[in-house]
């Protein structure tokens, strides 16, 4: 009684969450994100994710994975590290998933002390108790679909019951979760407090990639030391606003150019 469900999240909050580097900043302080992502199938989810990732704000990005020659191609400036996610050097957050297909890397990232973000492939049959054992926060980026998987349930069964869903995988992995869709829902770890409604989403977000971008921006905002329900809303509110001004008078986009719009949507935020 007293705390309601739902809450939306406010322009105001996410201005004043998002970090803006000062004059004694470095990229190490800035943060450092670590990429798991892609594979020979799926290079291009690797690619946006990492985007995503520099786009959100990062210092740097490490990338592991088997599509390092798209990765460096599209993003000259990622630091891309043959072998395991382990031997990668320091990173302040994970994102491990997208495009991943069955290629290795989840079980050495949720062995990190760091805070991880678990997406697309990397969510496939995800251990409860190993998520619950982690020492660092966990964040989970489900669509109803991958939802479904993970609760045994139909998709038609997330999508009738959105709330209960989220709140549901929050209490189950002990995880902060950001389900996504028309309107993406928020959860913080363990199902604690209201659950927050991005209200920037917009139906050209509905488009292959889209996901992937948002995992590296908030990969990136994790990395930042944002709290993880901070990082994850302020991700989809971003992410949200990015595909609008880049439909603007124009119509469709393609996710590559909703990651290329986050620096705009970041302007209009501070902007107010
Ligand atoms: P994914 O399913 O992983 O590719 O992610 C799709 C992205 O697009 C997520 O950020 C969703 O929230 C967003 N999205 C998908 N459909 C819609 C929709 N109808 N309206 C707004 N956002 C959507
Ligand atoms: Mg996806």
């Amino acid at each position: 009684p007293g705390v309601p469900d739902l809450e939306a999240l406010q322009h105001q909050d996410v201005a004043r969450l998002l970090p803006v580097p000062g004059a004694e900043s470095d990229k190490y302080r800035r943060g450092v994100v670590g990429v798991v992502a892609g594979s020979a199938r799926y290079p291009g989810a690797a690619v946006l994710a990492v985007e995503g990732a520099l786009r959100g704000g990062a210092g740097a990005v490490r990338y592991v994975g088997g599509a390092a020659d798209a990765v460096i191609a599209a993003h000259p400036e990622t630091l891309v590290h043959p072998g395991p996610p382990d031997r990668a050097g320091r990173v302040q957050a994970w994102v491990v998933g997208p495009g991943l297909g069955d290629e290795p890397g989840v079980a050495e990232v949720l062995a990190s002390d760091v805070p991880v973000l678990v997406d697309a492939d990397g969510l496939r049959g995800l251990d409860p108790a190993l998520v619950r054992a982690r020492s660092a926060p966990t964040v989970l980026t489900p669509h109803a679909g991958e939802a479904a998987a993970l609760l045994d349930a139909t998709r038609e069964e997330v999508e009738a019951g959105r709330l209960a869903a989220v709140r549901e995988l929050a209490g189950r992995y002990g995880a902060t979760v950001l389900l996504k869709g028309s309107t993406t829902l928020v959860c913080g770890a363990g199902a604690a407090g209201a659950v927050r409604v991005n209200p920037t989403g917009t139906g050209w977000l509905a488009t292959a990639g889209s996901g992937d971008v948002l995992s590296g921006l908030a990969g990136s905002l994790l990395a930042a030391g944002l709290r993880p329900v901070d990082a994850a809303s302020c991700a989809a509110y971003l992410h949200g606003l990015a595909a609008r001004r880049a439909s603007e008078g124009r119509g469709p986009v393609t996710a590559g150019e909703v990651a290329g719009t986050l620096g705009e949507a970041w302007r209009d935020v501070r902007a107010g």
